[in-house]
């Protein structure tokens, strides 16, 4: 008998346990201080706007309860992923994320940088208080990822093999160095970067996928792809199906959790009818993220 993907939220657990899996591990959820938390849901109000569709977030909910919603979905390991769009705000959001990882073991002590004379500083700091994940936003951020401000960290990066999730594909939004012209060349000059492509890369699917197949440590997430939502919007050709299953050890689950305009439930649906077997499934909702995070199942 073959597992049926959820139903909906409540019936997550049923289906990484018919999978045969500890749980999931999803390395792309969002934590904010509360007031930028507040802004970031404030923009998706208006997404109809900026993205040409509505984006109903499905779990505007304060943190503790936020917390207990992936505690139910099985969630044992995440992220907090934060991200500045300006300078002078990374290092802040650093200290707020170490306190939020502090006591609590399922979290993902996680830190960000912005091109500005104080990131290699900050991010050694992060480096020596046990940071387990970078996040880097590229459309958000507004800045190229070849910034000569970003060498020394990239250098220590591809060093310490820290894995950095970064938004870095043109989707939902084009940004002046999206896409992966920038990406091609900083992987040229720092080929050993364990990165994590966000999103599939969408819409850029495809120049994503190469670098994936070309870098040994260049990984893809899968937050929001497949999804109904995003089909609509930035379709991925069912052609490279067969790269995706090739490329099982690498691809991570992600959902972008709380913001999300459908809910959880959803993306696993989502990723169980690509039809890429159970095999696949177990690899990107759990034995990928464990391996590369040294995650025990308990
Ligand atoms: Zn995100």
């Amino acid at each position: 008998m073959s597992t049926e993907p959820p139903a909906d939220d409540s019936d997550v657990p049923r289906y990484w346990r018919e999978l045969g899996l500890p749980g999931l591990v999803d390395v792309h959820v969002h934590f904010l201080p509360d007031r930028v938390q507040a802004k970031v849901w404030q923009f998706f109000e208006d997404a109809e706007s900026h993205y040409g569709a509505a984006w109903p977030v499905q779990y505007p909910l304060p943190i503790e309860e936020r917390l207990t919603v992936l505690d139910r979905l099985g969630v044992r390991a995440f992220p907090t992923l934060p991200y500045p769009h300006r300078p002078g705000m990374a290092a802040w959001l650093n200290d707020w994320s170490a306190e939020f990882a502090a006591g609590r073991p399922q979290v993902l002590h996680s830190a960000t940088f912005y091109p500005e004379p104080e990131a290699p500083v900050y991010v050694a700091e992060a480096l020596e208080r046990g940071v387990r994940i970078f996040k880097v936003h590229v459309q958000v951020g507004g800045f190229d990822p070849r910034d000569p401000a970003l060498d020394p960290v990239w250098a220590r990066l591809e060093e310490t093999g820290t894995p950095v999730v970064i938004h870095c594909g043109s989707g939902p939004r084009v940004g002046e160095h999206t896409g992966p012209g920038p990406m091609a060349e900083l992987l040229e000059r720092y080929p050993r970067l364990q990165l994590v492509i966000a999103h599939l890369g969408m819409p850029e699917y495809r120049d994503f996928l190469d670098l994936a197949e070309r870098y040994e440590r260049v990984h893809l997430d899968t937050t929001m792809f497949a999804t109904d939502f995003t089909e609509r919007l930035m379709p991925f050709d069912a052609a490279d199906l067969p790269r995706l299953a090739a490329l099982e050890s690498k691809v991570l689950l992600g959902t972008d959790f709380p913001t999300i305009p459908y809910p959880y439930a959803h993306q696993l649906a989502a990723l169980h009818r690509l039809g890429l077997g159970e095999e696949w499934l177990r690899a990107v909702l759990w034995e990928n993220g464990a391996r590369l995070f040294g995650i025990a199942a308990s």
